[in-house]
Order: structure tokens, then C-alpha cells, then sequence
């Protein structure tokens, strides 16, 4: 039976208020990442608005170039906070995704990894591994700590410099309950979300964290039933069916605990997202929401929740003496305001020079799927950002996104620029 309208629209329709915003300015033409490099109008909110009134009104259909036009969007929310109306085209560029994918089905391999991989934490680890290991046999390494990864996960990151994965997982390495060394008063007790990056790929950066929240007096839970916090499920690819799964999976994990820590801006974003997007049922809403309530970035719940005196962030060894600039991760600054933390922290620590850099909230140009889909166009959004690091004279870059370190990891190594890149928690002892 052919769908109605409202059938075949049912997301966008959630987001027409935001449709409408648009006066069609294009104010946004001298914000948009995507659009400075590319150009042309269905790169930019007010193209990609007009597109999908286009569909609205029955004279575009759900084509190849529709899906792709959609994909072709970073989801920075620059052309949002800069916007004259405050039109949140984003929002209706994800629940588009999600009309196309209900229409149109999703493509292999994609189809496999976000359904069948990505909601199985275990198995995705597994199959990762094997792929690393036949990686490692067949094809030669490069030198030093970075090297292409497996060729499962090279396949979708185009032969981007991306670090190997670990030997041993986050989930390996810790127990479900961490409890504060002996002498050490417990003050709070807390779920921790390990990312999948930092579950296969940075263990070392997870265990720091647990380490740390432990030495200040925090008891730290990892649920061993957590998994990936769907963003590039329901928000890069618009399959909410399975971000659902995910989702249910994720809030049922962390039932128990009154605030769940993130080191990975995106998984923070996406998984406050879950209400906005995913909420079909009136239970599902407040479940969600109350699960967004209790989730913080790592930087927020030190400064804002634990409000740790600056005695509290002491240099790693690594960092004495050095020159750090900051990178703020779209997802953090922009979707959910979190800028001055970071930087306090940052600024806190003795013996170590900030530095701020021009356009420090500028997109990276990573967006998990966007640069799966358009590498060349996020690697020259990546120069930019590298072209801003060097001018600050930093030895070290530091953000809070694992997504946006592979891509400023990637691009340093490319531009043979002799800068680190760190996550933030990894400048402290
Ligand atoms: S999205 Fe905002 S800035 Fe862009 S054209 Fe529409 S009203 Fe103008
Ligand atoms: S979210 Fe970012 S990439 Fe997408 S249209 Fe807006 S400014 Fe451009």
C-alpha cells in the first residue's frame, strides 16, 4: 500500500517549525565548513532547507543525489548559532536522513555495520580485532604509534592515518566497579561511557580517567552492558530504528547510577540527542530525557559538578613546559555550550603555556560519516584547522573527541607538522 504524506515526511514533519525559520539570507554561506569549500548552494542550510521543501512539495523524490546531498553536511551547527533567525537546519537535516533511509533502505556495507555490528559492542570489538590481525599480516606497518588501521575500518576511512587498534579493550582492562584507593574519601559514585574509540582504540586514555576520577574521590562504574552511543547510526546514517536499540540498550545500563561521565564529546551530544530524535513513545521520552540530565562531559562534571579546586590538575610528565592550544569539538561547543570548562582546566594547569587559536570551534571537518563518504572534501576542511594550529606556535593540541583527534592526527601527519595531539584528560597526572 503506497505511504501517505505524512507516512512518507513523518520525521521532517517534527522539524517543520525549523523549516520555516529559514528567510533564506544566506547568512550562512560565510559560516558553513562545507560550503567554503565547495561552493554551491545544496552545500549550505538555506540549499539543503530548500532541497527538502523541494520534497515536500512533491517536485524532488527521493533520488541518489537527494541521499548524497543530505550526507554532505557536517552537522557543526555553525550555520545555526550564526543564524540571523536561529533556523536549526541540522535538526531537520537528520530527520530527512531518517525519511530517505525508511524510503530508500540502506546501502552495504553500511547496512551490516550499523545493524548488525555497531549495536553489539562485543561482536564489533571482535571483528576489529580479527581485521587488525590480517591487517597485520599482510600488510606491512608504518612507523611509529601510527599506522593504517585494520582494512576493514581502512576500506571506510579511505587510508587515513588513524591509530592501531589496542591489544587489549577498555572493557579488558577495568573492572565494573573502580572504587577510590584506600585513604581516599568516596564523594560520589559514577557511570563512565567508554566510546567505542576509547573502548578499542585509547584504553590507556579510559583507565587515566577512571584513575583519576578515582583519586578524587569518585567511585566509577562501567556497565559491561553499554555500547556505542549510536551517532553515526541515528545521526550520520538516519536509521532510528536501530538507534532505538541502542539507545533503550545504553539508558537501561546506566539505571543505577545519577550521572554518567563521557570523554567523547560526540557520544556525549548523541546521547542527549536520544529524546529529540528517537522518543516515539511517551515513555521512551522520559526515559530519555532523564537519561540526558544525568550525562556530562568529563571537563563539565570536574569544573561544574565535582568542582575540583585548580590544585586538583596537575601536569603529566609529557606536558611540563609545553605550549597547548585547544580545539573545541562542534559537539561540545555548539550543541551543547560547553567552552569554558575545557579551557579552565587547561589553564589550571601549572607549568604549561595556553595558547588560544583563531577560529578554535571552526569544524574539523570529521563528522564520523560525512568523512567516510567525502574524505578529499574533510581533509581540506582539515587543513584549515591545521593551518590555524600552526599559527599559534602550539606543541601540543588538545581536545575532548576522540573523532576529531584521529582527524587533527591525520592532518598534522600530512602537513608534517610537529604538533601532538591529546585529549584533554591526558594532560593531567
Ligand atoms: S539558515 Fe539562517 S542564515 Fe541560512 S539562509 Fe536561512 S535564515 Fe539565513
Ligand atoms: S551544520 Fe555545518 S556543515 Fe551542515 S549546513 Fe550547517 S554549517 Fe554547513
Amino acid at each position: 500500500m503506497a505511504k501517505t504524506k505524512q507516512e512518507r515526511y513523518e520525521q521532517i514533519k517534527r522539524f517543520e517549525d525549523d523549516l520555516g525559520q529559514c528567510m533564506k539570507c544566506g547568512f550562512c554561506t560565510f559560516w558553513c565548513p562545507v560550503y567554503q569549500e565547495e561552493r554551491i548552494e545544496p552545500s549550505v542550510a538555506r540549499g539543503k532547507n530548500m532541497m527538502i521543501r523541494g520534497l515536500l512539495a512533491g517536485e524532488l523524490d527521493y533520488t541518489r543525489e537527494y541521499a548524497e546531498r543530505l550526507n554532505d553536511c557536517t552537522l557543526c551547527m555553525a550555520c545555526t548559532v550564526n543564524c540571523p533567525a536561529k533556523a536549526n537546519i541540522p535538526n531537520v537535516i537528520v530527520a530527512a536522513r531518517a525519511d530517505a533511509v525508511k524510503a530508500r533502505g540502506l546501502k552495504f556495507p553500511y547496512n551490516i555495520v550499523y545493524r548488525w555490528l555497531l549495536p553489539r559492542r562485543n561482536l564489533f570489538g571482535w571483528v576489529v580485532r580479527l581485521a587488525s590481525w590480517f591487517q597485520g599480516i599482510f600488510m606491512p606497518r608504518t612507523k611509529g604509534t601510527i599506522r593504517h588501521l585494520s582494512m576493514f575500518l581502512s576500506a571506510l576511512g579511505k587510508g587515513r592515518n588513524i591509530p592501531q587498534i589496542a591489544p587489549r579493550f577498555l572493557r579488558q582492562m577495568v573492572p565494573v566497579v573502580n572504587v577510590p584507593p584506600k585513604g581516599v574519601k568516596t564523594k560520589m559514585r559514577v557511570g563512565y561511557f567508554s566510546g567505542c574509540m576509547t573502548d578499542f582504540v585509547l584504553p590507556d586514555l579510559g583507565k587515566h580517567i577512571i584513575d583519576f576520577l578515582n583519586r578524587n574521590g569518585v567511585e566509577v562504574i562501567v556497565p559491561k552492558e553499554q555500547g556505542c552511543c549510536g551517532a553515526p547510526v541515528f545521526l550520520g546514517a538516519g536509521d532510528f530504528d536501530t538507534g532505538r536499540v541502542m539507545a533503550d540498550a545504553n539508558v537501561k545500563a546506566f539505571e543505577d547510577v545519577d550521572y554518567v561521565i563521557s570523554d567523547c564529546a560526540t557520544c556525549t551530544s548523541a546521547l542527549k540527542d536520544y529524546a529529540k530524535f528517537l522518543a516515539d513513545t511517551p515513555q521512551r521520552k522520559e526515559a530519555y530525557q532523564k537519561f540526558a540530565e544525568k550525562v556530562k562531559d568529563i571537563s563539565q562534571f570536574l569544573v561544574d559538578v565535582l568542582k575540583l579546586p585548580s590544585s586538583a590538575y596537575k601536569p603529566a610528565a609529557k606536558v611540563r613546559g609545553k605550549k597547548v592550544t585547544w580545539h573545541d569539538p562542534c559537539h561540545l561547543s555548539r550543541h551543547l555550550g560547553i567552552t569554558a570548562q575545557p579551557r579552565k582546566i587547561i589553564k589550571s594547569i601549572p607549568g604549561v603555556e595556553y595558547v588560544e587559536m583563531p577560529n578554535a570551534d571552526r569544524c574539523c571537518g570529521m563528522a564520523g560519516t560525512f568523512s567516510v563518504y567525502y574524505y578529499e572534501l574533510s581533509k581540506q576542511i582539515a587543513d584549515k584547522k591545521v593551518e590555524a594550529i600552526k599559527s599559534t606556535g602550539a606543541d601540543i593540541v588538545a581536545s575532548s573527541c576522540p573523532g576529531c583527534e584521529i582527524q587533527l592526527i591525520d592532518g598534522v601527519l600530512r602537513n608534517k607538522l610537529p604538533v601532538k595531539v591529546m585529549h584533554i584528560m591526558e594532560l593531567l597526572k
